[in-house]
């Protein structure tokens, strides 16, 4: 007898597929890059988040394969069991030194910290504030801790002034990205920042979309703005702008000592391979020497939010690599997409519930690979398929 206990799945997929929300899978042929291949044919990548082109660059490479024959394949354990190599402090220091902050620690993945470090800080009686456009990872971070969740307007400071100062809690923590991972905007981290002290709350930073992007030397928004030694808890990821895998979270030696022991994240699940911390030391390198990649970025970045203002799309806010091309409808978006495809341009329609309802999008990225020729043959064929009427007014959520 099969079993009909799943029957109801193809039924709730028919479901997401007439709302235009059902997600596949679509299987690159080659390797990351500006351009890769999809069924065969070629597209311009406007979809990565391997925003200086390291993600293929040949020291990562070597680096990896280096690691490999010295260290293996595998850690082999958690790191409180057997699993604690060498590699992992050397990389450890580097990423305090890059963070400009006492301590570093390694996370498996921006989720794992998310989802393990916040709980770690802030438990059942204390108090969470989070930005209302805040990654899956931390609205699931908030979930486990059990803490009571304060979700405050996007980039609203003042009402997460009103909210911390009528809050009773033992302990308060703030949490927000740093750069919006679907809308390529800013948190007020000054006056966040400023908020913070004023009222004795933690202040927990996601960097994943700024680490490597903004600042002088690429150490993220808090560095851009001046203000990393006043950010409790700097969490980065290793597998966006720096190329390959991981996470960490920077910050005093105090606040890593604790993790070690209370971060479920850290503690349940096997260490890091020691390729992909060798690729991260690597990547630290080429940020470090290649500070070119960093402003050919910048370059393309402020010729792509000219060329969508100029289409009428809102992208003012925008203040790196990341634009969302507003489009409302999950239909519009989705055709929009195919449009694009056809030009031989790769941007998907970000639709509910990765956004809210009423604001599909492409989400554009840029890389440090991409050339300028790139990014205005996507404006053209953005204009091209995009007949007048399509376009919004500011966003309405
Ligand atoms: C991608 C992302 C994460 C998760 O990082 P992974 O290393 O991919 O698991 C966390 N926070 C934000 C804001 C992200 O965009």
């Amino acid at each position: 007898m099969p079993n009909r206990a799943l029957d109801w799945i193809p039924q709730e997929l028919a479901a997401l597929e007439a709302r235009g929300q059902r997600r596949r899978l679509e299987p690159i042929a080659g390797a990351q890059g500006p351009v890769v291949e999809i069924d065969g044919r070629p597209l311009v990548n406007f979809c990565s988040n391997d925003y200086l082109g390291l993600a293929n660059h040949p020291r990562l490479r070597q680096a990896m394969v280096d690691a490999v024959e010295r260290y293996g394949a595998g850690a082999g354990a958690a790191r409180l069991l057997v699993g604690d190599l060498a590699l992992h402090h050397a990389l450890e220091e580097r990423l305090a030194r890059f963070k400009g902050t006492e301590s570093a620690l390694l996370f498996s993945s921006g989720y794992h910290a998310n989802a393990g470090v916040l709980g770690a800080l802030a438990g059942p009686g204390d108090a969470i504030f989070s930005d209302a456009w805040n990654h899956a990872s931390i609205i699931d971070g908030c979930r486990l801790s059990g803490a009571d969740v304060h979700v405050y307007p996007h980039l609203d400071a003042d009402g997460l002034g009103k909210l911390l100062a009528a809050s009773k809690a033992r302990r308060r923590l703030v949490v927000t990205d740093a750069i919006f991972s679907m809308d390529g905007d800013a948190a007020p981290l000054v006056e966040i920042v400023e908020l913070c002290e004023r009222h004795g709350a933690m202040l927990y930073l996601d960097e994943a979309h700024s680490t490597g992007v903004l600042g002088a030397t690429g150490g993220g928004l808090a560095e851009a703005l001046g203000v990393s030694g006043r950010v409790d808890v700097l969490m980065g990821t290793l597998g966006k702008a720096l190329g390959s895998y991981g996470a960490f979270v920077a910050g005093s030696r105090a606040l890593t000592n604790w993790l070690v022991g209370t971060s479920r994240t850290f503690i349940f699940t096997t260490a890091l391979p020691p390729a992909t911390c060798a690729a991260s030391i690597a990547a630290l390198d080429v940020l470090a020497e290649e500070p070119e990649r960093l402003a050919h970025l910048d370059a393309l970045s402020a010729r792509m939010k000219a060329g969508l203002e100029a289409l009428g799309f809102p992208v003012r806010d925008v203040v790196g690599p990341i634009f969302p091309v507003m489009l409302v409808e999950e239909a519009r978006a989705l055709e929009a997409s195919r449009g694009l495809r056809e030009h031989g341009y790769l941007a998907k329609a970000i639709r509910p519930p990765t956004v809210p309802r009423g604001t599909s999008r492409l989400r554009v990225s840029l890389t440090a690979s991409h050339t300028f020729e790139q990014v205005d043959g996507f404006l053209a064929a953005l204009r091209k398929d995009d007949p007048g009427g399509r376009r919004t007014g500011p966003r309405t959520t």
